[in-house]
């Protein structure tokens, strides 16, 4: 994760319960793969790079369904002066409702406009979980009515989600977050090997798409490319 100006400890876990078939993080989505680590050992590990890094990132996978390692390990953070922020596909509201308190940024991944259960279906795997675009809203509406820092991010997909009007709709249903991220996908390693053949949209793309965000009235709007790194638009 870029935390611009952060000097950062990733913490990731292992296990998703989306199967975007677009996903980069192939190998963090099986939750029988990985290594059982013990909280203790986590903050032993974080502690001891205290004086280098200011900040912890909780990340994944989807670090959600490990909810009382993650309330455990952002708590312990606070208390030793670390600040903390998770990523997180947004499905698991209330388990990011009870770590807000400890949270100082909350990046959450809006895939799809957040009225559409189909588009957000195939875009996140058909995974036959119920009301999954209603579940982003809800992380959201608790992120933007809390005190951290809310990112929402999309990453544009070629055929999915890479066309003015959804981007447009995506930004009507993220009104009130702190920043609007667009990210590139990226075809060297995906779940689904058929969207390796698929090209990654330009930078050029992404800004074009960054500004109907902005007409939406996105005031804060980002593009992470390949290219040109993280820009405010
Ligand atoms: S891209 Fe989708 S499948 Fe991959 S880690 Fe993120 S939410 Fe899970």
């Amino acid at each position: 994760m870029d935390w611009p100006g952060k000097l950062t400890t990733l913490v990731f876990f292992q296990g998703c319960n989306l199967r975007c078939p677009w996903c980069q993080n192939v190998s963090l989505i099986d939750p029988r793969r990985g290594k059982e680590v013990d909280t203790e050992e986590v903050l032993r590990h974080v502690g001891a790079h205290k004086p280098i890094v200011d900040s912890i990132v909780l990340t994944g996978g989807e670090p959600l369904l490990q909810p009382s390692a993650c309330l455990e390990i952002s708590k312990e953070a606070k208390k030793v002066g670390l600040i903390c922020a998770i990523e997180t596909n947004g499905t698991a509201s209330q388990a990011l409702g009870s770590l807000l308190p400890y949270l100082d940024l909350v990046a959450i991944d809006v895939k799809a406009p957040l009225d559409d259960y189909h588009l957000y279906e195939e875009i996140t795997g058909f995974t036959g979980l119920p009301k999954l675009e209603q579940k982003v809203r809800e992380s959201l509406k608790l992120a933007i009515h809390s005190k951290v820092d809310v990112e929402a991010r999309t990453t544009i997909i070629p055929g999915l989600n890479d066309d003015a009007e959804t981007i447009a709709r995506i930004a009507e249903g993220v009104q009130g977050v702190d920043c609007l991220r667009l990210q590139q996908f990226r075809n060297q390693r995906t779940l689904d090997p058929n969207f390796q053949k698929l090209p990654s949209p330009s930078r050029e793309k992404l800004l074009k798409l960054a500004r109907v965000a902005k007409q939406k009235g996105i005031k804060n709007v980002k593009i992470f490319t390949v290219e040109g790194g993280l820009e405010t638009v």
